[in-house]
């Protein structure tokens, strides 16, 4: 219960810290006190005042947030600390790093404005079992940092996922895209919103690639030896295409895993502008002329554009989601995803719509001539042991 804590509050800006009070107050806790900087709550922590939590803001004159948890470290104080505060996020990853390493019993780290929940959320930690808890964001998702994931890697708790690309035409699979999960051991299944971009950011994505490709390649390579003629689709970051040997790289660990490069399709979404354009476009003429598949993903977001259809030798155009889900209501959408499909048809690749949520959503692809569709109308991303009970219960063949 949380109503019988002794909170103090932390923080120099008056407002917020009276909001804070005012929060702490309706969430019932016994006793409320409050420093307006690091000192000041130091003082009051080394006397006679019992604490159990401390909620501290991190940036504050004479001593800040950061000193303060020297100093709590250092001097052994059985008090837990929350932090608050509006400092970015990586900022606030390397801050929970140091927090440990003093030894400090941190509950989690909430974004400025504070929410009653986010607040609520972390406050009940207090009562749970002291374990490691990643940073805390407002609404109670975690966050990691980049060598957490690393580690995570490393003890193998990542694996592809499988989603269906089902033939417009015929109702059948014609392949899988691979999309990335990791299995944390306490927080279950992450998707690749909490991993991808950090991993992308610290240039660090290249094992998460490159275990991608190989169990990718040799789950396909099964499904081909059950004599079910499928595609794997990869997912690619294109920062990694400026290392010139890629290509060679990828291929290798692919043949290796059994798979020929013709079964593989590798999707690549221009998340930034390309500084690095000439070793990009190398490796992506070597892959494709070993075989593999070109998708441009998310197409008509971000740079996924026109221009890079004029400069790779793309074989696959995959419409994005956001299109194909708001196709439905706005006429707008619908005309992008129709031009879309047209282009490609014009350019002689295939088509692929993202996001097919609905009946109503595949019967409309299916007249406008898309050739695959991949949703949740047909299916979820599965684990690779749902995935091959998928392909073989009778529901893969939907109505055409
Ligand atoms: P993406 O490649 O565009 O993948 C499609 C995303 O849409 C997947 O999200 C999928 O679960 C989701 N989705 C599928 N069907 C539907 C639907 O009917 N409705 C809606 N609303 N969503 C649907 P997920 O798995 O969270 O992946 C997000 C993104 O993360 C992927 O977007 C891809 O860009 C990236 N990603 C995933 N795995 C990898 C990887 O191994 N490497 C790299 N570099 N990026 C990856
Ligand atoms: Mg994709
Ligand atoms: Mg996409």
């Amino acid at each position: 219960m949380v109503n019988n804590l002794y909170v103090l509050i932390v923080e120099d800006h008056d407002f917020q810290r009276r909001t804070v009070v005012r929060m702490l107050h309706s969430l019932g806790i016994a006793e409320v006190m409050s420093a307006s900087n690091g000192k000041q709550a130091l003082a009051l922590l080394r006397g006679t005042t019992r604490v159990d939590i401390v909620v501290c803001d991190l940036d504050m004159p004479e001593m800040d947030g950061l000193e303060l948890m020297r100093h709590l470290g250092q001097e052994k104080h059985a008090v837990s600390v929350i932090i608050t505060s509006a400092q970015e996020r990586s900022l606030l990853v390397s801050v929970q790093n140091m927090a440990y390493a003093y030894g400090i019993r941190l509950l989690g780290v909430i974004e400025k404005p504070v929410t009653l929940k986010g607040l609520a959320n972390l406050l009940a930690r207090h009562e749970e079992p002291h374990k490691f808890q990643p940073v805390c964001v407002n609404d109670g998702e975690p966050v990691f940092s980049v060598e957490q994931i690393l580690h995570g890697l490393q003890q193998s708790q990542f694996e592809p996922f499988f989603q269906p690309k089902m033939d417009l035409m015929s109702g059948r699979v014609v392949g899988a895209e691979a999309l990335a999960r990791w299995r944390h051991p306490e927080y279950g299944l992450i998707g690749p919103d909490k991993f991808i971009a950090l991993l992308e950011q610290a240039e660090d994505i290249e094992g998460l690639t490159f275990m991608m490709l190989e169990k990718s390649a040799y789950a396909c390579r099964m499904w081909r030896a059950r004599g079910l003629e499928l595609t794997v689709s990869v997912n690619l970051s294109f920062a990694t295409l400026a290392t010139p040997a890629f290509a060679e790289h990828i291929t290798q660990v692919v043949r290796l895993a059994g798979l020929d490069p013709r079964h593989m399709i590798l999707e690549i979404t221009e998340s930034m502008a390309m500084t690095e354009v000439a070793p990009a476009l190398e490796n992506l003429a070597r892959l494709r002329m070993r075989g593999f598949g070109l998708s441009i993903d998310d197409y008509g977001t971000g740079f996924s554009s026109l221009q890079q259809l004029m400069r790779i030798p793309y074989t696959e155009l995959k419409v994005d989601q956001s299109f194909v889900i708001d196709s439905a209501l706005n006429p707008a959408s619908r005309i992008i995803v129709e031009s879309s499909i047209r282009m490609a048809r014009q350019l002689g690749i295939k088509s692929v719509a993202e996001g097919v949520e609905t009946q109503a959503d595949w019967d409309t692809l299916r007249a406008m001539g898309c050739d695959f569709a991949q949703g949740y109308f047909a299916a979820q991303p599965m684990d690779e042991r749902q995935f091959t009970e998928f392909l073989t219960s009778k529901e893969i063949i939907l109505p055409p």
